[in-house]
């Protein structure tokens, strides 16, 4: 499909027919292809190998694991985050287990910049708020920055897109999200309560042109008012959220103007007082990002024929350490967590590195962890919103042993002494993630965590020669 022909009669104008030329033909090359590692899942120096504080990582259960396999195919690395890699060609994602193993997230090159945008804050144990955060992309990257003792509340408003959120954070390990489904109001209702929001807004998509032939086609100048309407609630509400000092983080992925550059300056119009700008940002001339400013804020353009990566927009902003607002959170609507007594306790205890670090509640009748630090926050939030998941689900404890969750094996603090590692081939792997049925060989009598590379993918219980298969039937490989 050919670009729509207003939207490339706008780029003309506003680039000049050499540049935007430029720009209509990057948009029918290929995309390049990048990934970003889990630090916590991936060693080596670069991540987070050398000189890290021993207890913090033990904590967030940084391993000294084997890189992902696809990077043997690496192709550079993304020059602004430090965890990301292009590769040279498009791997068959579904059927790499490190990939379901949450070593990595396949991530566009250019979104990962909204953490170069963190780079001088300090966000480590420190709260999060992503207020458009399905598919997880920058969730799961924030995850990691806020650490062990920090929270990030990833919001999607639709429903479909919050589970599949729910099962990246899962994967992602961290252990410190809370996932939420509703509307962007309610979160603005947590008056003055995030040390960072981040808004990446539902937009009409120019960015996504090469990359999504489909974008094309939805494409609409009427499409690109309702957006730009839809932003200004979002940057409300966000702003509202963000406590003074706080940085607020604008992206999109569509080159227009008036939902980028445009949304700030209807944003300044009645926020202007408020806003300061935040740090330097430091941005090499090699990268080919395009930098500027709206008022306070400062602005980042990603174009495919200067860049390496998608179409993406990016802006970062302070709220003045002066401005009015004073910390509020809606009322509690109801109880969520119930408390476990002390043998249960002790048992969920043993399956975790960092025992002191954590705390424990049950949910229905499952039990979950959260550190410490946020599980205050949690029990506010869950008190007053949808959460859907939140911590790490631990499992069901039977007769005063604990059934593990899926979710369990992938925590990056999960302690590996508490049950036997079954590690399988890459064919046996497979059978796994499909719930196929894999011969008893591999496995210990009883509950295996199960490896592949040495990443873990799940649980499975051998009673003498037979194996239950323990992988969710949601995450299940499908694909032949
Ligand atoms: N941040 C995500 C990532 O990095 O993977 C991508 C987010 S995507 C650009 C925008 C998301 O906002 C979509 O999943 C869309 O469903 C959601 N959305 C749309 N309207 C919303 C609203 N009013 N409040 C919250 N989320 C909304």
């Amino acid at each position: 499909m050919t670009l729509p022909a207003k939207f490339a009669e706008r780029v003309l104008r506003d680039l000049g027919d050499s540049e935007g030329a430029a720009l209509c033909a990057a948009l029918d090359t290929e995309p390049p292809v990048s990934v970003r590692l889990n630090p916590a899942k991936c060693g080596g120096p670069e991540n987070g190998g050398a000189g890290r504080e021993e207890d913090a990582d033990k904590a967030a259960g940084r391993s000294d694991g084997v890189q992902p396999a696809v990077l043997a195919d690496a192709d550079g690395r993304v020059p602004w985050c430090g965890d990301g890699y292009y590769l040279a060609a498009r791997p068959q994602f579904t059927f790499d287990s490190d990939f379901h193993a949450g070593a990595y997230y396949v991530q566009e090159a250019a979104s990962q910049f909204v953490g170069h945008l963190l780079q001088g804050v300090e966000v480590a144990g420190r709260r999060i708020l992503d207020l458009c955060a399905a598919p997880g992309g920058k969730t799961t990257l924030y995850a990691s920055l806020a650490g062990p003792d920090g929270l990030v509340v990833a919001n999607e408003i639709d429903r479909r897109r919050a589970q599949v959120l729910a099962d990246n954070v899962r994967k992602w390990g961290t252990g410190n999200v809370a996932v939420t489904t509703c509307e962007a109001r309610q979160l603005g209702g947590f008056e003055a309560w995030f040390d960072v929001v981040a808004v990446d807004a539902p937009c009409s998509g120019e960015g996504m042109f090469r990359k999504d032939r489909d974008a094309r086609g939805e494409w609409s100048e009427g499409n690109v008012k309702l957006c730009a309407a839809r932003q200004d609630e979002l940057l409300r509400e966000a702003w509202r959220a963000l406590k003074p000092g706080g940085v607020l983080i604008y992206s999109t992925c569509t080159f227009n103007r008036d939902e980028d550059e445009g949304a700030l300056e209807r944003m300044l119009g009645w926020a202007e007082d408020e806003a300061a700008q935040a740090g330097e940002v430091a941005v090499d001339a090699s990268w080919g990002i395009v930098c500027g400013r709206v008022g306070a804020f400062r602005t980042f353009r990603f174009y495919p024929h200067r860049a390496r990566g998608e179409g993406f927009f990016a802006a970062v902003v302070r709220k003045a350490f002066d401005a009015g607002g004073r910390c509020r959170t809606p009322k509690a609507r109801r109880t969520v967590f119930a408390s476990v007594d002390r043998a249960a306790a002790a048992e969920l205890r043993r399956w975790v590195n960092s025992p002191e670090r954590m705390c424990f509640a049950t949910v229905a009748d499952t039990c979950y962890g959260y550190y410490v630090a946020q599980a205050e926050a949690v029990k506010v939030l869950a008190e007053a919103l949808p959460v859907i998941y939140s911590g790490v689900a631990m499992g069901q404890l039977f007769k005063g042993r604990l059934r593990p969750d899926p979710a369990l094996a992938f925590f990056c603090g999960l302690n590996r002494d508490a049950v036997p590692a079954a590690e399988l081939d890459e064919e046996q792997t497979l059978r796994f993630l499909r719930r196929q049925e894999i011969g008893a060989g591999p496995f210990a009598e009883g509950i295996n965590l199960v490896c592949a590379r040495g990443r873990a993918l799940g649980f499975a219980k051998r009673i003498g020669n037979r194996v239950n298969n323990m992988y969710p039937n949601s995450l299940r490989i499908i694909k032949q």
